[in-house]
């Protein structure tokens, strides 16, 4: 991960923004929020998940309760008309709320690969975007002038997430076993970004030396080519699974009791414990906090996890708790909102 926060001009500026807004005042004017506020809550942020394969855009509180929410497939060919998209989307949002983008506190806007402190997208292979800068192309957007915006890496952004939503301490890790295998590290209370960005890459940690399969990165036998949605397709087809590309219906099989599911499974955990051992060893984090759609099979790996952490991590350091997140599929929306929320701080 490359990751950074974009801190505009003038945004530094600690507590309440001067355009938040009092929800209970929004709800007099406009359209019933999605779901019933609390009246002390009174901060509004905007939240853009740019995902490679679908755009999720909401209005959150700043306790981390979405109150207007779209999502739309998203086309990633023209960045341009990408982030339009997203920009509308979240007008449509805060019109719904009875206010404009302009009243929000802030937006924090999630993607998904590396971007710089300036906002410079500098790849992002899960949406086939190269290098572009993607801050003017939301401040040209309409009602987005003037509108403190706030950039981060989607997996650092769920790691924040979980920080400030989610109840976790300040020593954990957060692994995303989805199409990809992506992840973040905080420690003492901060992510941990590496001196060029690229710390937390748990994708590429390698997991298998016997028949290692080839990543995506160039190398072989790194987790995301063993123990992403992907490769556990590929696997249970290899095993003679009918499962196509999809993982849930390994995971279904599995749940059936299919024995060579159940394996699939099984040594799917052995790799990610592998993985997570490394991390236990090198950061000694209270917890590993496990996103993404696989994270609903986590129960079905967790016996393998936990014997992998006890044959490879050291005894000072296999006591992680290796929990499913929290946060839900909404992990990367509410990561964003924790990233504005940061920025505002
Ligand atoms: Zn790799």
């Amino acid at each position: 991960m490359f990751v950074h926060v974009l801190r505009e001009a003038g945004g530094g500026s600690r507590g309440r923004s001067s355009s938040s807004l009092c929800l209970a005042h929004c709800m007099l004017e406009g359209e019933r929020p999605r779901e019933t506020p609390q009246e002390a809550i009174d901060m509004l942020i905007g939240a853009i998940d740019g995902g490679g394969t679908k755009l999720l855009v909401g209005v959150i509180t700043e306790d981390g309760r979405i109150v207007s929410r779209r999502q739309a497939a998203s086309k990633t060919a023209d960045v341009a008309a990408y982030f339009r998209h997203g920009a509308e989307m979240l007008a449509d949002c805060a019109k719904e709320v009875g206010i404009v983008v302009g009243d929000l506190a802030g937006v924090g806007v999630s993607i998904p690969g590396m971007v710089t402190p300036e906002g410079r997208v500098l790849g992002a292979p899960a949406a086939g975007w190269g290098a572009f800068d993607a801050r003017p192309l939301l401040a040209a957007a309409p009602g987005f002038a003037g509108v403190k915006v706030f950039f981060e890496n989607d997996i650092n952004a769920c790691a924040l997430a979980e920080m400030r939503f989610g109840g976790a301490d300040g020593d954990f890790v957060w692994v995303t076993v989805s199409t990809g295998n992506g992840g973040a590290v905080v420690a003492d209370g901060k992510l941990v970004r590496g001196s060029g960005g690229c710390a937390g890459e748990f994708g590429h940690i390698k997991v298998e030396r016997v028949n290692p399969f080839p990543c995506g990165c160039g190398g072989k036998g790194c987790l995301e080519a063993h123990a992403s949605g992907v490769a556990i397709a590929r696997r249970a087809r290899e095993a003679g699974l009918p499962v196509g590309t999809d993982a849930r219906l390994c995971e279904e099989l599995a749940r059936q009791g299919d024995p060579v599911a159940m394996r699939i499974y099984d040594q799917t955990g052995v790799y990610l414990g592998r993985a997570l051992a490394a991390a236990a060893n090198l950061l000694n984090p209270s917890r590993a906090y496990i996103g993404g759609g696989v994270a609903a099979a986590l129960d079905l790996m967790r016996p393998a996890i936990r014997r992998t952490l006890t044959e490879d991590a050291l005894p000072q350091c296999r006591n992680l708790d290796v929990l499913r997140t929290h946060l839900g599929y909404e992990a990367a929306l509410l990561g964003a909102a924790a990233v504005c929320l940061e920025g505002l701080c």
